[in-house]
């Protein structure tokens, strides 16, 4: 379950004048140098409104992309269409030291992807301490990042007085709700890398009246079933002789979508041949999963139901239109999930839609993460 009491931001009265090391969670995808989607930098603002509201003065830190070399600048660039935001095109030294000095109550200002720092994913002690000197204040809204133990997210708390922002509660409060689910619920669970999920799902047994294993992960249910699954992407997973593969709680899909020589095709599980691809589950499992959808309390959502990016999209779409019209309470999350069906519009009509994809499944978990654990301890 998860932890009681954190330190919400709402916590700390005195702003004003304050220097606050936030880190945000920017991890935007970028494309031809531009911003591509604005989720996660929409859902940054409120806590620095709230900030600079009160009079503190902001400093932004964060990460962004895969590479050593990716940087925040585009960022910082979206970013001031709502917020006046002054670009550091360093994560320490003297240009974050004298545009620190210059900072008047309300400015903002945001330092480089702190992983172009090669100390911020070792934790390193000095790091940690060094961003620590900027401020008066930490303040975690990085969510989606705190499952990392990495020494903007877990070292940093040890130094200064810290406080979760307005998103990072946001999403503890809802996934919490989440993992408290009211009956009859139903977990839907898709995407691939199942060797990440399978703790998820037997764990989630007991909590969840049912699951629904779709996306790639149902292509190792089939072939430890002894299916012929074709060339579809499997994890590698050891199924064998794992009791998810008889419990009557786990809904796997009764029709799927096929690409091979003869084109594509929609055909049961068991009709798949040598050299076609499992690439999305087909119309007759979404229309099983709709009636259950419309009954449940809570409905639980990560993972696509098919891949997506190459337009095996379909099941997926249709999906996310059955969970915003039915009246449950109803969480997705995941950074594909997201990506696949935040173009449908359907934001308004999901009680909550995370930001987080690794995180999000470590807190559904474990109730905690890294960087909750180094501020109020494990318990
Ligand atoms: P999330 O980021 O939402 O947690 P994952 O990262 O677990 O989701 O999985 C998303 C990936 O799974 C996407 O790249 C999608 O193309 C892939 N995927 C889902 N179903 C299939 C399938 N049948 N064949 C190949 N890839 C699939
Ligand atoms: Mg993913």
């Amino acid at each position: 379950m998860p932890k009681t009491k954190l330190p919400r931001l709402a916590a700390c009265d005195d702003l004003a004048g304050k220097y606050v090391l936030l880190r945000a969670s920017l991890n935007v995808p970028i494309v031809d140098g531009r911003v591509s989607n604005q989720f996660r930098l929409v859902r940054a603002l409120p806590t620095i409104n709230y900030l600079r509201q009160r009079g503190a003065r902001i400093i932004i830190v964060a990460h962004i992309g895969r590479e050593t070399d990716d940087t925040l600048a585009p960022v910082a660039e979206a970013m001031r269409a709502s917020v006046p935001v002054t670009f550091v095109s360093e994560v320490t030294g003297p240009a974050v030291v004298t545009a620190r000095e210059s900072m008047q109550d309300g400015d903002v200002i945001m330092l480089e992807n702190v992983r172009q720092h090669p100390k911020e994913t070792d934790d390193d002690g000095s790091f940690a301490s060094e961003l620590a000197q900027l401020a008066d204040v930490y303040v975690n809204d990085a969510f989606a990042a705190s499952h990392r133990p990495h020494a903007s997210l877990v070292g940093v708390p040890r130094h200064l007085p810290t406080y979760f922002g307005l998103n990072f509660m946001h999403e503890y409060d809802e996934l919490s709700h989440a993992m408290q689910p009211q009956e009859p619920s139903l977990f839907i669970l898709g995407g691939a890398k199942f060797d990440t999920k399978l703790p998820l799902v037997e764990q989630y047994l007991d909590t969840y009246n049912h699951i629904f294993i779709g996306g790639a992960l149902a292509n190792d249910i089939f072939a430890a079933r002894g299916l012929e699954v074709g060339t579809s992407l499997v994890s590698g997973v050891d199924l064998s002789s794992n009791p998810i593969l008889d419990d009557e709680r786990i809904i796997t899909p009764i029709d799927v979508v096929v690409d091979g020589p003869d084109g594509r095709r929609t055909t049961p599980p068991d009709a798949v041949r040598k050299d076609e691809q499992i690439l999305d589950v087909g119309p007759e499992s979404i229309a099983l999963l709709s009636p259950m959808i419309h009954a449940a309390k809570s409905v639980l959502w990560n993972g696509p139901m098919g891949n997506y990016e190459a337009g095996y999209n379909q099941q997926t779409e249709a999906l996310a239109h059955i969970v915003a019209s039915a009246p449950g309470y109803a969480v997705i999350g995941g950074g594909d999930t997201i990506a696949a069906v935040e173009s449908l519009r359907v934001q308004e009509q999901i009680d909550f839609m995370s930001t987080a994809g690794g995180a999000m499944l470590q807190f559904l978990q474990t109730g905690s993460l890294p960087a909750i654990d180094a501020v109020v301890g494990t318990d």
